[in-house]
């Protein structure tokens, strides 16, 4: 992962150093290559500009309303296969004609100072495309989870970024919550002793909707783990900085006409080199949210763990409840940070691939009725 920050970080400097238009910051001796609004260094900073590429219901409901509450982006543009959508977003975000795209012009981004971050919230399989459309543009790209539907196309999106030198964010949105930043520092210095046993479902019943995540397999690439199991998957890698060395899954349906060559229901463990073992569960039929963790010396956990609106929950006795802030405005407001003072992204391309590795191995797994698969490299 460090690998690849550092490379990221480098051809950026090197893209710096060639446009000549990089401000100096302070002590840090970070470099700035845009210009409005004053910073702490009295330098000044604009806002950077986002083009959401999909205007679907997270871009929507969550994204853009989450963008308004960010101290460096704003909604700049907009790309859309639906004409009818254009003149509510126009009139809601102040959006210029020219910063409105389609599929076929979206390319021509390349060409508008407007747009800093392209941010890609299409179905799941048109990810690693449109990233790769996006860095090869020369813009700075958010991806939503999961990150593809396979490692493969993943390690094609974030190569390309890397060659590029464009910085790559996965929307891991609860990374940046205070409550998950806190699961994840009990665990690193080991508050509790060493992890034992991890829980974590994250579940809903949906399984009767018409939208492409329970209909089409070619764009979902699976059902739950792929679209709420992830993020089980992630907490439990962060929860222990550690890769999994083998998974096991278990996978069912109990719908017969729904869901068509996607689980409904997946029963996963992971193996940790530490020897932590997770135990986890997705589902479009059961309703849960939460991370429960056995350490050596107490439980400590969150629940609900991965909602909306946000994570609380319990260190023994204690409880783990840091005041709430609008994750998607966190998540933006980091990766600005990062974009801007050449700082290394946390929810990297290479953290959202390193999910697509354990994706994989799950549903590997699963085809072969539970087999217990060895991830490679370990
Ligand atoms: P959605 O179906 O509401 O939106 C998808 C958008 O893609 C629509 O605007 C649709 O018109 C557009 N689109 C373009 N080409 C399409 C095609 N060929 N087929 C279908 N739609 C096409 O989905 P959503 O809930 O907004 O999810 C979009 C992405 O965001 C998914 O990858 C999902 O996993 C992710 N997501 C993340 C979170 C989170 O909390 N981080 C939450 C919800 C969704």
């Amino acid at each position: 992962m460090n690998d690849n920050l550092s490379s990221q970080k480098q051809d950026r400097r090197s893209f710096i150093k060639k446009t000549g238009k990089g401000i100096v910051l302070g002590s840090l001796g970070a470099v700035f290559p845009y210009a409005k609004v004053s910073n702490i260094h009295g330098v000044e900073e604009k806002k950077l500009g986002v083009a959401l590429v999909g205007l679907g219901y997270y871009a929507t409901h969550k994204l853009a309303v989450g963008l308004e509450e960010t101290e460096y982006c704003e909604v700049k543009g907009i790309v859309t296969g639906t004409p009818s959508k254009i003149p509510e977003w126009k009139e809601k975000y102040n959006i210029a004609d020219k910063n409105v795209y389609n599929y076929q012009n979206f390319e021509n981004i390349a060409d508008n100072p407007d747009i800093d971050i392209v941010y890609v919230v299409l179905p799941n399989a048109m990810h690693a495309e449109y990233v790769v459309k996006a860095a090869q543009a020369g813009k700075h790209v958010m991806c939503e989870k999961p990150f593809d539907i396979n490692a493969s196309r993943a390690a094609t999106a974030v190569e390309a970024c890397e060659k590029a030198g464009r910085l790559l964010q996965i929307g891991y949105r609860c990374q940046y919550d205070p409550n998950h930043k806190e699961l994840m520092r009990i665990g690193r210095e080991g508050d509790l002793g060493n992890i034992k046993e991890i829980r974590s479902s994250h579940s809903f019943f949906g399984v009767r909707g018409d939208n492409w995540r329970y209909t089409d397999r070619s764009l979902a690439g699976g059902g739950p783990l792929m679209d709420v199991g992830v993020y089980s998957i992630n907490a439990a890698r962060y929860s222990t900085g550690e890769e999994p060395t083998a998974v096991w899954a278990r996978t069912y349906n109990t719908y017969p006409n729904l869901m068509d060559g996607m689980e409904e229901t997946i029963v996963f463990t992971m193996e940790f080199p530490s020897g932590a073992v997770a135990n986890m569960t997705s589902s479009y039929v059961a309703r849960a949210n939460f991370i429960h963790i056995s350490a050596e010396k107490g439980n400590y956990g969150l629940e609900p763990a991965f909602g909306y609106g946000g994570a609380s929950g319990y260190k023994g006795e204690e409880k783990i409840d840091y005041p709430k802030r609008n994750q998607q405005a966190a998540q933006m407001d980091a990766f600005a940070r990062n974009i801007l003072d050449g700082t290394p992204v946390v929810a990297s391309g290479e953290e959202g691939l390193r999910d697509m590795y354990v994706i994989d191995a799950l549903y590997k797994s699963a085809r072969k009725n539970g087999k217990r698969i060895k991830m490679v490299g370990a």
